[in-house]
């Protein structure tokens, strides 16, 4: 599975990648984690990023770009990823595309945590108050001044991903104000309702089976139980009033579009076959017709 996160600084990405990775056993790949690393590490793009960070304002896209392509070929990430922090611009959103395209690998989401950004001061200072209780090292740019700093290059440069990824039918946006236990819950949700589909398809098409008509045929009712599932999840979180799916997920959109096609064959079918059984009835019916003057004659030359 490969899924990015996204959402401004403090909306809880972090902890919901942590749960993901658990649950999902692929990796969480935060490129401001990684910046950091070679900050401490005094590394080249380390010095480069080091004031960039502390000032709030975002290193150049080629450098996070080029982290992330080095990143992702590594063995860990072959068998899925959370990209949390990447994106943050459309530019390097189109690289990600472009990356993703060159490997045919596919982007399955993009969760969106949308939070309020006066809870977001609030919960940035509570955490800074608490980690200074228990003399924890607490980041550079984890105070109010840079926070604020942070959420302005946010709205500027990364929320137009929220509009990319709906156009691209990627995007489901969670509420992030709920608990980070409902937070996860819905997250898992609508990822269950969305993978579900493309994992019984496959399975209902074994590379064994002799023709693609068998296998699609097989396919066509695990698309149409995953569509539905996922159309019930989406609307089982949207009455919590926890997630949207801006536009729904191509995988689910396909499925029940291949659903519904299979839906209206099987009743063009069924009509068919009864106008078959009607037309066997006329003609049976015809038949009898034809043979009784037949009879009657054969009677009346009896009489006589
Ligand atoms: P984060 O830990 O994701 O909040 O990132 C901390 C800082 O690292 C950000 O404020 C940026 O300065 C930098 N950074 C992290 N990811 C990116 C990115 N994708 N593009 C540009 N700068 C980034």
């Amino acid at each position: 599975m490969r899924l990015i996160l996204l959402g401004p600084p403090g909306a809880g990405k972090g902890t919901q990648a942590q749960r993901l990775v658990h649950k999902h056993g692929i990796v969480q790949l935060s490129t401001g984690d990684m910046l950091r690393a070679a900050v401490a590490a005094g590394t080249p793009i380390g010095l480069k990023a080091k004031d960039i960070m502390a000032s709030g304002a975002l290193v150049p896209d080629e450098v996070v770009v080029g982290i992330i392509a080095d990143r992702i070929e590594e063995p860990d990430a072959k068998k899925g990823f959370i990209l949390d922090g990447f994106p943050r611009t459309v530019p390097q959103a189109e690289a990600l595309d472009e990356l993703l395209r060159k490997k045919h690998l596919k982007l399955d989401a993009v969760v969106e945590l949308r939070v309020n950004e006066s809870a977001l001061l609030e919960r940035v200072e509570t955490r800074v108050a608490q980690m200074r209780e228990r003399g924890e090292e607490v980041r550079i740019d984890d105070t109010p001044e840079v926070l604020s700093k942070r959420l302005a290059s946010y709205r500027a440069q990364t929320e137009p991903l929220v509009h990319y990824y709906s156009e691209k039918r990627k995007l489901i946006t969670i509420d992030g104000m709920m608990t980070i236990e409902q937070v996860t819950s819905a997250i898992n949700r609508v990822l269950a309702a969305l993978i579900e589909p493309e994992s019984s398809a496959r399975a209902a098409a074994p590379s064994g089976m002799k023709t693609a008509k068998r296998a699609a045929k097989k396919a066509k009712p695990a698309a149409k139980t995953g569509a539905k599932k996922a159309a019930k999840a989406a609307k089982k979180s949207a009455k919590a009033g926890s997630a949207t799916t801006k536009k729904a997920p191509k995988s689910a959109g396909k499925a029940a579009r291949g659903a519904k096609k299979a839906a209206k064959k099987a009743k063009s079918r069924t009509v068919a076959a009864k106008a078959a059984k009607t037309r066997n009835k006329t003609r049976k019916v015809a038949k009898k017709a034809a043979k009784r003057p037949a009879k009657a004659a054969k009677r009346l030359t009896k009489r006589r």
